[in-house]
């Protein structure tokens, strides 16, 4: 693979912004910090965010066995995907590869970058069709985006297929784990050293109950992340975030007790579906949530929200007609659910 043939030309000869943090960095000495035009009184916020996170790099480094180097931090996995695109694709020229059903996101980005994406549909068990993909390959395609557990389905993707594509594939592939902390699967990012076309996404969205804070984690090889963190904006992520992911990640207990009363209560719910009588199917999933398959998807959303629970109607993705994406609440919520599901007729 060849990094710079993959990047945009604008972007190779780009000379990135220079804050005054980038300029002078040791935050932690006793200066008298006059170069970035702030307001000297101290609120605690009245300083820029270290633009390039040291300190809360270096502990996702030490946790995920991933050198800092290797990380790069996003306003939310949303804004690190569209750091990829920006960095990759050349607007009304090259392609990306989508595989339906799966995260909407990619499909905006590429509209909102104006990047064909070229749809090859997982097969009825959400699998990969590898051959497929394979031929579906243009000489411009940059990105392949694969998200195991996939949203909206749960599973998670075979590991021989993803490797693979990660030998054929020219392109970057991009590996979407949001929900890597409900399996028992390995996160690929053991396997960054080994390709280099690999980047892993990972959000403190889904099980570190922080989907307000805005924090993505990408990564990738070093050559990767010195391109994203040169078009990144320059404080991406601000003060407060950077303080409340170093708290929730220092707190490991907390993350652990909550993820495991999600994964008892996943069990539970999936034995209660299995009871009731329009629900006709239930896929198999290792993420926070459960697709289901109703006799009517769209009446069943309504009856749900009629009596205050709202589930996200997926029926109008390939290949989930009728289903239902139902997350995995607190047992207190999804005691309510259960009632709720058991009086409807
Ligand atoms: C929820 C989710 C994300 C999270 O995105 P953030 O911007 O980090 O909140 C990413 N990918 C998938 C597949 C998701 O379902």
């Amino acid at each position: 693979m060849n990094l710079n043939k993959l990047l945009r030309k604008n972007i190779l000869g780009m000379k990135p912004y220079s804050s005054a943090r980038d300029e002078y960095t040791d935050l932690q000495k006793d200066m008298v910090f006059l170069d970035a035009n702030e307001n000297p009184y101290d609120t605690a916020l009245n300083r820029y965010p270290d633009p390039q996170q040291t300190i809360l790099k270096s502990l996702i480094s030490k946790q995920k066995e991933v050198f800092p180097d290797q990380i790069l931090l996003g306003n939310g996995s949303d804004e690190v995907l569209d750091l990829i695109f920006r960095a990759f694709c050349e607007p009304n020229q090259d392609s990306i590869l989508t595989l339906p059903p799966t995260y909407g996101m990619y499909e905006v980005l590429a509209n909102l970058n104006a990047v064909k994406n070229i749809q090859v549909p997982l097969s009825s068990d959400f699998q990969l069709e590898v051959d497929a993909i394979l031929a579906a390959i243009q000489p411009h395609t940059k990105l392949l985006f694969i998200c195991s557990p996939n949203n909206p389905s749960g599973n998670t993707v075979d590991r021989k297929a993803i490797e693979r594509l990660l030998n054929e594939f020219k392109g970057l592939i991009i590996i979407d784990e949001a929900y890597i902390d409900f399996t028992e699967e390995l996160s690929w990012t053991q396997a960054l050293n080994t390709y280099p076309n690999l980047i892993v996404t990972q959000t403190l969205s889904k099980a570190y109950g922080l989907a307000g804070i805005r924090l993505g984690i990408c990564y990738a090889s070093k050559a990767i992340i010195t391109i994203l963190n040169k078009i990144k904006p320059p404080y991406n992520i601000n003060t407060l975030t950077q303080d409340a992911a170093l708290k929730a990640l220092e707190n490991k207990v907390l993350k652990h007790t909550q993820v495991g009363t999600i994964l008892k209560e996943r069990s539970r719910l999936i034995d209660a579906f299995k009871l009731i009588s329009f629900i006709e199917k239930i896929y198999p999933t290792e993420a926070n949530f459960i697709l289901i398959k109703v006799d009517d998807a769209n009446k069943r959303y309504n009856e749900l929200i009629k009596n205050g629970v709202v589930v996200r109607n997926r029926s109008s993705q390939l290949q989930c007609e009728n289903c239902l994406r139902i997350t995995v609440g607190t047992p207190t919520e999804n005691a309510q659910l259960l009632t709720l599901l058991n009086t409807l007729k």
